[in-house]
């Protein structure tokens, strides 16, 4: 009981910054949707929050993640700009707030003045997460938002706009609800905050994640990649933040999670409190690389490692 508190907790602390925040609304409304071709059927939307990955073509649309519900009206304009086809399919790949918060502001309007209904896809530990309700109160995500297309299996597939569209669900990686998302013939892989170049990722804990976890979803997704020539090209991957990615940069991103944890791992063995990890920077090398020292990300894997099992 006291473990479901503390997630509760957690996801609602998630949820209620953005609508708090006085700055954020505000920077919100500065935010500009940049819409970027990435291959075949599939573009990416930037702005504030997680990548949104658009899948347009003679059927209709597919968005992978949401961003934030101020800035629907802006994500619509930019869709608008690639197709004019009706909003079908909504996949969301983990349970975050900057990921989610579109999913009923979008489809509303989007689809405004036609018939459509929208079905919003997730992992099952998503919705039992976001609906998850202290005795008698309210669940702390408004179920507005939840996703009411929800599959419990390791995978989910589909055809749309004449293209597979293959979701595997990453179990205790970034969060225990991860989903990447592969558009087979666009040769595409959206894979959310299992993958952020440039940043440390997020383990979240208090919603499942673990770094081993994480590290094999790194690895799935390696599976599914095929480069091109010498590496370069071949499938895109787009991250949960950040630029769009081949399977080198994926490569090199594994490699440091990888590092980290067995750096992490060797210092445990030694008898090191996480305050003693902390201190003896285990992370400096790659610092400059992914936004410089990150106590939460060293916090996780040191937690994540000394969970009895
Ligand atoms: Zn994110």
């Amino acid at each position: 009981m006291k473990k479901l508190i503390l997630t509760i907790i957690a996801v609602g602390a998630l949820y209620e910054r953005p609508a708090r925040s006085q700055t954020a609304s505000t920077a919100l409304e500065k935010v500009e949707i940049q819409a970027i071709h990435v291959q075949g059927n599939v573009h990416m939307l930037v702005g504030a929050g997680g990548n949104i990955t658009v899948q347009a073509g003679i059927e209709g649309l597919l968005l992978v993640d949401t961003q934030y519900e101020q800035l629907a009206p802006k994500i619509v304009a930019a869709i608008r700009r690639l197709s004019d086809k009706p909003l079908f399919w909504i996949i969301n790949t983990a349970l975050d707030a900057d990921h989610v918060s579109g999913n009923d502001a979008l489809p509303k309007l989007a689809n405004a003045g036609i018939r459509q209904n929208v079905r919003i896809i997730a992992h099952e530990n998503v919705l039992n997460r976001m609906a998850a309700a202290p005795r008698g109160a309210e669940p702390i995500v408004p179920d507005k938002l939840w996703p009411n297309d929800e599959y419990y299996l390791p995978q989910k597939d589909f055809s749309f706009n004449g293209e597979a569209v293959v979701v595997y669900h990453m179990p205790a990686a970034h969060t225990d609800g991860d989903s990447i998302v592969f558009f087979r013939s666009s040769n595409v892989l959206s894979v959310g905050d299992i993958f952020t170049p440039g940043r440390y990722p997020v383990i979240d804990l208090q919603n499942g994640g673990t770094v081993q976890g994480l590290i094999t979803a790194l690895n799935r997704i390696l599976q599914i990649t095929v480069p091109l020539k010498y590496q370069e090209g071949g499938t895109y991957v787009i991250p949960g933040h950040g630029r769009i990615c081949d399977e080198a940069d994926v490569v090199e991103y594994r490699d440091m999670v990888t590092i980290i944890r067995d750096r992490v791992q060797d210092l445990i063995k030694k008898g090191m409190t996480l305050e003693q990890v902390k201190a003896a920077r285990p992370t400096r090398d790659y610092d400059p690389e992914y936004g410089g020292p990150n106590d939460a990300f060293l916090e996780a894997v040191y937690r994540s490692l000394s969970i009895k099992k």
